[in-house]
């Protein structure tokens, strides 16, 4: 069964300003990698919007008219030091979330074995009343919800490998018995969540943290000792993946020292967690990553990952 690609081009229209790393170009790199011939057959779909009832399962209703009052007619205005709005950047965010709801029906109707998204703005710093972060929505959150709501399915995981740790995301799941959040992360680092002993109430939070200069061999030693025992032990029925490419070692915003390599491997890992437990059923969603070449050769590395599993 086929990977499919999900995208939109209002994605590229949220801009944020001259040297900002979270800037339309990222995108413009992915998509350009991933017309490589190697990739002609990914399902490539156009991404809806979310609705609101959709981003409401996950945000304050007053988040939403907040942002969407916010949206500028011309120029940028900015909500804290880095996340800033443009007057593309509402619908961009739609389309990102939506992106990652109509993954997850694709998914789940069978058409499809698993699922990219390559959307901005990213999601997993967004809070459920607040975005900040380079974060508007969280997409994925979003989509974990969606997921249940639409589909009836009880146990729900998020991987997040991005080098922050998605302090959004882990809200969600503090929580809830039946949803699964596991970071890999740079410690200390944005946004000074994500510590070591935080379990959330059902033990359902999993932290990875990575000192500055670690390398793929901490990366996975610290998947496979804690993260992914945990998620298997979990059993999820879907899988989704924030994925962050902000830990290669070409990053500008982080000190971490991955690879390609580790990025296809920890895809390899949880598609076959997913295997074990969901027929395979995941859904990945772009996060970071702000070296624009590097970010085009790990997502390659990622997407070719999933085609293959
Ligand atoms: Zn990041």
């Amino acid at each position: 069964m086929a990977t499919a690609l999900f995208t939109h081009w209002s994605c590229l229209e949220h801009e944020t300003g001259p040297g900002h790393p979270e800037n339309p170009g990222r995108l413009s790199a992915v998509l350009r990698a991933l017309d490589a011939e190697r990739f002609q057959y990914l399902d490539r779909r156009q991404a809806p919007r979310a609705t609101l009832d959709q981003i409401e399962r996950v945000h304050t209703p007053d988040l939403v008219t907040r942002l969407q009052a916010s949206i500028p007619i011309t120029g940028i205005v900015s909500l804290d030091g880095d996340t800033v709005l443009s007057p593309g950047s509402f619908e961009a965010a739609l389309h990102a979330a939506g992106a990652v709801c109509a993954a997850v029906d694709a998914v789940m109707a069978g058409e499809v074995r698993n699922a990219f998204c390559a959307i901005r703005p990213p999601g997993h710093h967004a809070e459920p009343g607040q975005s900040m972060g380079f974060c508007l929505f969280n997409n994925v959150g979003i989509g974990a919800e969606h997921a249940r709501f639409a589909h009836g399915l009880r146990r729900v995981a998020i991987v997040d490998f991005d080098v922050h740790h998605g302090n959004g995301s882990q809200t969600l799941a503090e929580h809830d018995p039946d949803l699964f959040y596991g970071s890999t992360h740079e410690w200390p680092l944005y946004p000074g969540t994500g510590a070591l002993g935080d379990r959330g109430d059902y033990g359902t939070v999993v932290n990875v943290l990575l000192r500055a200069g670690s390398t793929g061999a901490e990366f996975r030693a610290g998947m496979t000792s804690r993260l992914l025992p945990a998620l298997d032990a979990f059993a999820p029925e879907l899988i989704f993946i924030s994925a962050g490419f902000d830990a290669h070692r070409a990053d500008p915003l982080a000190d971490l020292a991955l690879v390609e390599d580790d990025f296809a491997w920890a895809t390899a890992e949880i598609a076959a967690i997913a295997d074990r437990h969901c027929r395979g059923r995941l859904v990945s969603s772009l996060e970071g990553g702000y070296d624009p070449a590097a970010l085009a050769s790990c997502v390659a590395a990622h997407v070719g990952t999933l085609m293959e599993v």
